[in-house]
């Protein structure tokens, strides 16, 4: 079987191939770095990072690109009197940390807004040319994109321009409600830093442009997959969909959209006052914890957070933690795919039923720990070895990283359960069990195997 990814656009489960053989071009939109993150945000990169990371296990090379809208309405009011760049520089870095918490990798390029004006004045220039965007006709420095000269418009969310209201504001020099903004004339009460020289005056972007730019920019004019919250496919992707193909790009040939996270079965949303904060989920558990529960619905489902969230999660990580602890005697090595069993292949592969793929972790978990308690070496190694593949494939190496071991302590370790097999091939037992002792001193625990000597570090 091979990836299927369900298709928002054709609203269907598609099979996956890149564009190019072996290359895959990924566009997701990032935050607007207005306030800290929520957990929809988190939500939303890590979907995209499990994404990126099992496209890495079926050995796809991935250019994923997360972009940082940092110009906005909205960034400039909570800018406050401060300098907005440096705002929304501070901002940026809270969500920077968070990622780095939750162990999402990096994405190839994560440009900000502010550094691609010129690409896209670029493309508005090429929009008005084709009919497709026209300057205000108040003379002011707005730019709309003119959806009636657009039959495709509303192609993304299966909508019919007649059917829509609009819900903009007719003014501004704006032909129809529906036509949305590609560049915002500067207003006096904004900062002079916040409007850059455009042909048709000073002015900001508007917040569709961007990634309509900035995903040309880094991947070209057609890409695999464009991904983004539920929340954003009307209208921002439809408006990013419409400029991009009237412009003649093909654009994405996938589109995924992630479900929302619920709290106590509620939209969440800080006028209901139930917004939960990166704070509240790390006094319930740890960082593995956090992404463990992030990951436990299939990524279309909305997920609900409650209070034993994170604690629940805890449970179920401390379990895969605990097997590896226990029958891991070796820093972990480089991984190798061939490890992870069919049924987890399968699971990844439909869709990302990342819930599916957990239910095999623990499955091989249970084995490995009945083949520990009757001795059976070889199927130990197997469970440990796929265990680790697993987990590292969904990014849970939080479960094998602690407590370090020196790699000092480590060769200590071996040379003294070399010694004690020794001594108890000469039959020298007191000696043998004086080093089981030393070495449970050092809070080295030891378990005996046909061959082979376990051992696990409580320290
Ligand atoms: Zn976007």
């Amino acid at each position: 079987m091979a990836l299927e990814l369900f298709d928002s656009k054709s609203q269907e489960l598609r099979a996956f191939h890149p564009l190019t053989p072996g290359l895959v071009k990924m566009y997701v939109c990032g935050p607007t770095v207005q306030s800290a993150p929520h957990l929809g945000h988190l939500r939303s990169a890590l979907v995209y990072d499990v994404l990126n990371r099992w496209l890495n296990a079926l050995e796809y090379e991935v250019t994923l690109v997360r972009n940082v809208t940092d110009i906005d309405d909205k960034v400039l009011v909570n800018a406050g009197t401060r300098d907005w760049r440096e705002f929304a520089k501070e901002v940026e870095a809270t969500f920077n940390d968070a990622y780095a918490n939750l162990n999402i990798t990096d994405p190839t390029h994560a440009p900000r807004a502010t550094e691609h004006i010129d690409d896209m004045i670029a493309l508005v220039e090429k929009l008005i040319k084709l009919g497709h965007a026209y300057q205000a006709s108040d003379g002011s420095a707005n730019v709309f994109f003119d959806t009636a000269s657009w039959p495709n418009y509303g192609e993304l969310t299966n909508q019919k321009l007649e059917n829509m209201e609009g819900e903009l504001d007719a003014s501004f020099g704006r032909k129809s409600p529906n036509d949305f903004a590609l560049f915002k004339a500067h207003k006096p009460e904004e900062p002079a830093t916040a409007a850059w020289k455009t042909p048709w005056g000073l002015a900001r972007p508007g917040w569709h442009i961007e990634c309509s730019a900035m995903s040309k920019h880094f991947l070209g004019e057609s890409f695999d997959i464009h991904g983004g919250g539920l929340d954003l496919r009307f209208p921002h992707h439809e408006n990013e969909l419409a400029q991009s193909r009237a412009a003649g790009d093909n654009f994405a040939n996938f589109w995924l959209h992630n479900a929302l996270v619920t709290i106590n079965g509620n939209k969440m949303s800080k006028s209901l006052g139930n917004g939960v904060s990166v704070e509240d989920l790390t006094k319930a558990g740890s960082w593995g914890a956090i992404r463990y529960w992030l990951l436990s619905a299939q990524y279309r489902s909305n997920l609900d957070y409650s209070e034993s969230s994170i604690r629940d999660a805890q449970v179920a990580l401390d379990r895969i933690t605990g097997f590896l602890k226990r029958t891991t005697n070796t820093k972990h090595v480089e991984i190798d795919y061939q490890y992870l069993p069919a049924e987890f292949a399968k699971a990844m592969d439909s869709d990302l039923n990342v819930p599916g793929a957990l239910a095999v972790i623990h499955e091989r978990v249970r084995a490995g720990n009945t083949a520990f308690d009757s001795n059976d070496q070889e199927a130990l190694k197997l469970c440990v070895e796929q265990v680790k593949n697993m987990v590292h494939v969904l990014g849970l190496t939080f479960a094998y990283q602690e407590p370090r071991i020196s790699e000092e302590l480590t060769n200590q370790v071996n040379d003294l359960i070399q010694e004690r097999n020794a001594a108890k091939k000469a039959k020298d037992f007191a000696r043998a069990d004086q080093i089981r002792l030393e070495l449970e001193q050092m809070g080295v625990t030891l378990k005996d195997m046909k061959d082979i000597t376990m051992w696990s570090f409580n320290g």
